[in-house]
């Protein structure tokens, strides 16, 4: 008898169901259990795949994508690569207006992956019409039967999180997680996942990670939208230039603030201390658990659930590259492990 093929049915069932991984060496010494959430076991190798799936499939269900459509959106390249990728299967065209402060890796993955790519300038306010924001809004205007994704002002963004990334992480820490801690660019992945989380438990404290040059503390403690806040950074995908709708600011109890350059040393430490090659915003979100438990933030009851959003292949020529740091003036940057020149 023939035994049954184990095999998917398409690349986006793999979606979801990421692995929660314990941290040891770079947490000796704090109190309590640390975890990390992978959301590099994505196959688009990002958080940003539950979203491109989810709001494209809600799309589908309302009528609003048909046969032949084009999704357009406004993109760090997470997000691009996981549209390209769900639009690939599902047969739409994918247009992505991305940053200029993106890496080149992250622009030819998402040609590779079919999308066609508008490179908009990264340090213009979002009303000016060469912004990313802008740009979309108007390819979306002028291509017929185009949906404009919107994923800074899509509610669809929060529910994705509260429907996948909230449950499994309830489940994989069978409901003892303490704190969450999160990067927050849209805000979707902290917002749908705390509002699952405090569904089931209200105390669980929920601290976002902002970047300096980002609006977002601020705004949180204050009420206030202070463009004194706003200046360059080099971290893509953390922090915001403006409030995003799909943040859910009842939700979140606190904001922390990382550095470029600490946070580019922490994703570091995590590959040669944990094994784990992650994105820069993994760095970023691992630097301010650090900070908390300088903070004393944590005891010995503390479970501390951890997101690392994208993997480190993305930042090969930023963060993992010797001379990239070295240019940012981040001092102590060779890796690790050693080079050594064969003569021939
Ligand atoms: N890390 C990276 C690498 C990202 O691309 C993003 C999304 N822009 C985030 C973190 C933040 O996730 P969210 O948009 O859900 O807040």
């Amino acid at each position: 008898m023939k035994q049954e093929i184990q095999a998917f049915n398409n690349i986006l069932e793999l979606i979801g169901k990421t692995p929660l991984v314990r941290l040891n060496r770079l947490t000796a010494g704090f109190p309590g259990e640390y975890y990390a959430k992978l959301e590099a076991f994505n196959p688009g190798h990002s958080s940003k795949d539950r979203i491109a799936h989810f709001i494209i499939e809600e799309a589908e269900r309302s009528g609003i994508l048909k046969p032949g459509s084009t999704v357009i959106e406004t993109t760090s390249g997470n997000t691009g690569f996981s549209l390209a990728m769900v639009s690939i299967i599902k047969g739409y065209e994918c247009i992505l207006a991305v940053s200029s402060k993106s890496s080149r890796d992250k622009i030819d993955m998402l040609r590779s992956m079919g999308a066609k790519v508008y490179i908009c300038p990264a340090h213009v306010s979002a009303d000016d019409p060469r912004s990313y924001y802008q740009v979309a809004k108007r390819l979306h205007q002028e291509t017929q039967n185009s949906i404009y994704i919107n994923q800074y002002f899509n509610d669809f963004n929060i529910k994705a999180h509260y429907a996948t990334t909230g449950p499994e992480i309830w489940e994989q820490t069978g409901g003892q997680i303490t704190h969450l801690v999160a990067c927050s660019g849209t805000g979707g992945t902290i917002s749908g996942t705390a509002r699952y989380l405090k569904e089931q438990n209200p105390d669980i404290r929920i601290i976002g990670v902002d970047a300096y040059g980002s609006v977002l503390k601020k705004y949180h403690e204050t009420g206030e939208f202070d463009t004194e806040e706003i200046y360059p950074y080099r971290i893509e995908g953390l922090g915001k230039n403006l409030i995003p709708d799909a943040t859910d600011f009842t939700v979140i109890d606190e904001f922390i603030k990382v550095t470029d350059e600490e946070s580019a040393h922490t994703a570091r430490e995590l590959c040669h201390k944990e094994g784990i090659f992650a994105g820069y915003t993994s760095g970023a979100a691992m630097q301010a658990l650090k900070q908390l438990q300088e903070d004393k933030t944590f005891d010995a009851n503390s479970r501390v659930v951890v997101i690392f959003p994208d993997h480190g292949s993305r930042y090969m020529s930023k963060i993992y590259s010797d001379k990239w740091m070295e240019d940012q003036g981040f001092f102590d940057s060779k890796h690790v492990g050693e080079e050594q020149q064969i003569q021939v």
